[in-house]
């Protein structure tokens, strides 16, 4: 990009979580590949963080561009309202067949945030049937489900990301994450707080929301699976809708194909995105069963109120057939358990170092929590400078690769990782938040 777009896009536009009066910096991407991303000056960078957890296949997987090419001739949008075609029969065939039992139909959407939206909306519409007093919602502490007004109510209000907007989002119910990580002993009195909340607000809550197993934004915490048996037991007891937030880690990132299948439960709805396309461009579905078929055609309404004008759009859906053909090339699992191996293997004898609170691998995620919060900008740089693409947040320091990433290039950003630690315990890199 010459000098005059890029003085242009500092002064005017927007990067996500940040201001235009002291923006962060950042780098020109020109072009990506597989595990790449090249940049303007002609320096590439290994996207150690799949472009926001989405790229699990790397960059222009050739599958998902040819079944992209091929809809793009054909048709590249037309509205949903009165009309289907095959792209968008076929991802439902899909997707129904291979999400949990039960799940058996579709909503498309065009990102994470909406597809939460839409779930939350379809608990609340489920509900004036058969609870009307019920329109607030249970969450984790911990947990993050997107920026929009009623996916930002759901995501943990001590994380900061709703705090500019207190008093206009709704407020809701939070409950402690699990207590219990992962592949540790499970102890059943952890999910009593989510049945005295139930029983205390029974009248008000219409669904529980988390996501399955791993809290992403809220800081890449790893619970045990067990958790989401008794969720599942306990909101049907007291018909609440549970909805499973699996836009992270949905196909495979963890090791299952769906994050719920640790725990063999099939949740009233699930969210799905990012990974969907492989990373290629924005879609999102929310997968629901009879339970919620039922309860909005026998609502007042007796449909549901939400038609995006992008809804199924054929070229994002055909991207979604080419990344599930593309998951059903190659092993993926094998991948996601080697890439795992060689995490552990680079990642856990830093959990000896003073700075380091917690080292913790799952699936193709390697996390390093640090002891304290950690300076974003200035580890960033570091990690750009070795040739790695990170993106260090809040006390976390974590490694969440394509599938198809080469070994070399893993141990290129575990190697950089550790550098960065070492030069912070020399005190060559004020790595940590003033
Ligand atoms: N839910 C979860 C679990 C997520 O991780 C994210 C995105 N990080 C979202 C929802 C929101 O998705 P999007 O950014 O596509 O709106």
């Amino acid at each position: 990009m010459n000098n005059f777009l890029q003085n242009f896009a500092r002064e005017h536009v927007w990067h996500p979580y940040d201001s235009l009066e002291s923006p962060i910096p950042v780098l020109d991407a020109v072009r990506t590949a597989g595990a790449r991303i090249t940049l303007g000056d002609g320096r590439e960078l290994i996207d150690g963080v799949s472009s926001w957890w989405s790229v699990c296949h790397g960059h222009g997987n050739p599958i998902i561009i040819s079944e992209m090419e091929k809809q793009l001739r054909s048709m590249s949008h037309v509205m949903f309202a009165g009309i289907i075609h095959e792209p968008a029969a076929e991802l439902a065939r899909k997707l129904s067949e291979i999400t949990p039992p039960g799940l058996s139909d579709v909503f498309y959407a065009d990102s994470g945030s909406v597809a939460v939206e839409i779930a939350l909306k379809m608990a609340v519409q489920y509900q004036s049937v058969r609870n009307p007093s019920r329109k607030r919602f249970l969450a984790l502490r911990g947990g993050y489900h997107g920026d929009t007004l009623g996916a930002m109510s759901v995501t943990d209000p001590g994380s900061g990301f709703s705090s500019p907007y207190t008093g206009y989002a709704p407020e809701q119910f939070f409950i402690s994450r699990p207590g219990i990580k992962f592949g540790e002993k499970w102890e059943p009195g952890v999910s009593d707080e989510l049945r005295d909340t139930l029983e205390r607000y029974q009248d008000e809550i219409a669904g529980f929301i988390l996501e399955p197993v791993m809290q992403g934004a809220g800081g890449m915490y790893f619970y045990h699976p067990e958790y989401l048996k008794a969720a599942r037991k306990l909101t049907a007891e007291y018909d609440v809708i549970l909805i499973c937030d699996e836009i992270a880690t949905g196909f495979g990132r963890l090791g299952e194909l769906f994050a719920s299948n640790f725990a063999g439960i099939s949740p009233d709805i699930m969210t799905l995105g990012k990974g969907l396309t492989g990373g290629m461009i924005s879609l999102s579905a929310v997968m629901t069963g009879r339970k919620i078929r039922e309860g909005i055609g026998y609502s007042s309404a007796r449909v549901m109120m939400h038609g995006p004008t992008f809804m199924a759009n054929p070229l994002a859906l055909s991207a979604a057939l080419g990344s599930l053909r593309a998951l059903g090339s190659y092993d993926w699992q094998a991948r996601v358990h080697h890439i795992g191996d060689l995490l552990r293997r680079e990642l856990c004898d830093l959990a000896a170092s003073p700075l380091v609170q917690e080292v913790r691998v799952l699936g193709a995620v390697g996390v390093v929590e640090m002891k304290r919060q950690v300076d974003t900008v200035v580890m960033q740089r570091f990690l750009t400078d070795e040739g790695v693409w990170l993106r260090p947040f809040g006390n976390i320091i974590y490694i969440y690769p394509p599938f198809v990433i080469s070994d070399e290039d893993l141990l290129k950003c575990s190697g950089s990782v550790r550098k960065l630690i070492a030069g912070m315990e020399r005190g060559e890199i004020a790595g940590f938040r003033a």
